[in-house]
């Protein structure tokens, strides 16, 4: 089976196990990631924002326009990367995800990433890298890679916090300057 498929099957499998009926039923629809299936680097976010339900795919809106600049700065585009969120499904007015909605999503975003096999994975956000690494602090953190059990981790500032923050904006785009240079040294 090739990736893709077996990515089409977890999407599925979301759809069958229906993990958080209440997002389900206030959302769209599912929002399960998008981009390349043989991607040396997946991108995981928190939660699927307004522009992401209404077109299920994720990072589409000014957060996703700030992630594809970031992107073309080191000479990627979106179909050479993955990305995905923790949780599938937006969360009403854009709520931060709850610590349940989150574990109820984690086992998903897990098959995906055994799927996919990534060289590195970029959290974005606090969410994210909490995710993997619970006692980390984003701000103490970003822009240093992490191995945990194999997997190495990039965590950055989420793209939509940094935005508008200028200093934070300057050190995300500081920070993601470093993905090709940790990727080469990634083995
Ligand atoms: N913010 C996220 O965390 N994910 C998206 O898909 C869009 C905005």
């Amino acid at each position: 089976m090739s990736k893709q498929s077996e990515l089409d099957a977890i999407k599925a499998k979301i759809l069958k196990d229906d993990p958080v009926p209440e997002l389900r039923q206030a959302a769209t629809q599912l929002v399960f990631g998008d981009g390349n299936a043989q991607a040396k680097i997946v991108f995981i976010g928190e939660a699927p924002g307004k522009n992401e339900d209404q077109q299920g795919k994720p990072f589409v809106g000014a957060a996703g326009r700030f992630l594809n600049e970031m992107l073309e700065m080191i000479g990627l585009q979106r179909a050479d990367v993955y990305i995905t969120n923790i949780v599938k499904y937006r969360p009403p007015n854009n709520r931060d995800p709850l610590p349940d909605e989150k574990s109820a999503f984690l086992p998903y975003l897990e098959s995906q990433l055994e799927v996919i096999q990534p060289k590195l994975v970029v959290t974005l956000g606090r969410h994210s890298l909490n995710c993997f690494l619970p006692d980390l602090s984003i701000s103490q953190v970003h822009g240093q890679p992490k191995r945990f059990r194999g997997q190495v981790y990039l965590p950055l500032f989420h793209p939509a916090a940094a935005l508008y923050n200028g200093a934070m904006r300057q050190t995300l785009i500081d920070d993601f300057a470093l993905i090709p240079v940790i990727l080469q040294k990634i083995r």
